[in-house]
């Protein structure tokens, strides 16, 4: 026994991940930079070690930015939004 199985274990283990909860809640934030263009693991270093370390969040992380980048609102800036915020304004 020479516990080598841990130390890999430990190697394999990003020290900046945030873990499961924490990416979590930045998720929103982090997808918002990726969308936008800007490097987001930069900025959330252990969100991003969390990523490329954990499966379900990395699918959750995939799940929210394809949602983000074919939602109609980015696809089309004068869309129902610009609309229905004219409509509001007239309205007063
Ligand atoms: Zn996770």
């Amino acid at each position: 026994m020479t516990g080598s199985d841990q130390l890999d274990t430990f190697l394999a283990t990003d020290p900046r991940d945030v873990g499961c909860e924490q990416a979590m809640r930045m998720l929103h934030v982090y997808v918002d930079l990726v969308a936008t263009g800007r490097h987001a693991p930069d900025r959330h270093p252990g969100v991003a070690a969390h990523l490329s370390a954990c499966g379900p969040c990395s699918d959750d992380f995939d799940g929210l930015l394809a949602a983000v980048q074919h939602s109609p609102e980015q696809a089309r800036p004068n869309g129902r939004r610009a609309e229905c915020l004219r409509r509001e304004a007239a309205g007063r």
